[in-house]
């Protein structure tokens, strides 16, 4: 697991919000987090791409545990849109602060990488930009557009922001038709106030229902982080609510905090914990469920995705005409 300090940079702290707020001391991580150290020629293969392209990765800038293990498969999540976030939760490693203008050459450069890692299955991300009249959502659109004209037969999941007040915004990722549509509840109802302040827990919600109503063959995914104080109830009440709003595949973790300001592990749940999560996802209709200590949103996307799809498939099949 990489635990990036509260460290600065020359000029300002990396969360600059967090930085009044008291110590929360880092827990010991049990025994079952355990993660592959970074260092194999592919990884490092994977870090000169990204650096040579100049593009920016949420493996990188959110301190993801798996990175040693992904970028050793030459698999990497693009972070659009800068390093700097508009929002601040209490969760995430991700800088805080006024972004600079959009990068204009970054959809391109980004389906460079894609067309020279033969991604079969390329995530993009973004940093929140509320500072955006459309939040984003037309960048977003423009990778999308040129790695399908470099890469035709890769497949694209986007894991978009909330698009909070950006009326549009939405439609006009959509329309560029991405295979997979991910925006992550990341915690239950109760805990967003702390958690997630900037955003709404119906809002994202909707956000999620409204992809299925604009296209019902697009893929919806959504992700919560376990271990900040959710009840068990709680968290089955998510997964009802996510139903309800169509999604079809929900991806669970654990939260791990990353430095001593962001908010405090309340516990680390058990695998056999996420495994009876997974049970119950799955008895409540979802298409597919990832469910353990380490998944992430983007962990294993590609090969989930191949198994989505073949779950809907059986699924067709199964449905009386
Ligand atoms: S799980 Fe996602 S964010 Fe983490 S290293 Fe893998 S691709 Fe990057």
């Amino acid at each position: 697991m990489t635990t990036v300090l509260e460290t600065t940079d020359s000029e300002r702290p990396r969360h600059p919000e967090k930085a009044h707020r008291p110590d929360n001391p880092i827990q010991r991580k049990p025994d079952w987090i355990r993660v592959k150290a970074p260092g194999s020629a592919a990884y490092l293969e994977t870090r000169k791409l990204v650096k040579e392209n100049r593009l920016v990765t949420v493996c990188e800038e959110a301190g993801c545990p798996n990175i040693g293990e992904c970028w050793s498969k030459k698999h990497a999540t693009f972070m659009v849109m800068g390093d700097t976030c508009t929002r601040a939760c209490a969760f995430c490693n991700v800088r805080t602060g006024i972004p600079d203008a959009l990068d204009t050459g970054e959809p391109e450069r980004v389906a460079d990488a894609v067309a020279k890692m033969g991604l079969k299955h390329a995530v993009i991300t973004s940093v929140d930009r509320d500072d955006l009249d459309d939040g984003g959502a037309r960048h977003f659109a423009l990778v999308i557009r040129a790695i399908r004209r470099q890469s035709p037969e890769t497949t694209i999941e986007v894991l978009t922001p909330d698009f909070l007040r950006k009326d549009g915004a939405l439609e006009m990722v959509v329309e560029a038709r991405p295979d997979v549509f991910n925006h992550n509840l990341e915690t239950v109802p109760r805990l967003y106030l702390n958690i997630r302040p900037g955003a709404r827990y119906f809002h994202s919600l909707r956000l999620l229902q409204k992809v299925k109503e604009l296209d019902p063959q697009m893929f919806t995914k959504s992700g919560l982080m376990v271990g900040l104080g959710e009840a068990r109830n709680e968290v089955l009440q998510v997964m009802d609510d996510m139903r309800a709003a169509n999604i079809d595949f929900m991806t669970i973790g654990q939260y791990l905090q990353p430095t001593r300001k962001h908010a405090a592990i309340d516990r680390f749940w058990t695998p056999e914990e996420f495994e009876a999560l997974s049970k119950s996802a799955y008895a409540k209709g979802f298409l597919m469920v990832s469910s353990s200590p380490l998944t992430r949103s983007s962990h294993h996307a590609g090969d989930d995705f191949a198994r989505l799809q073949g779950a809907r498939a059986a699924q067709a099949v199964l449905k009386p005409r």
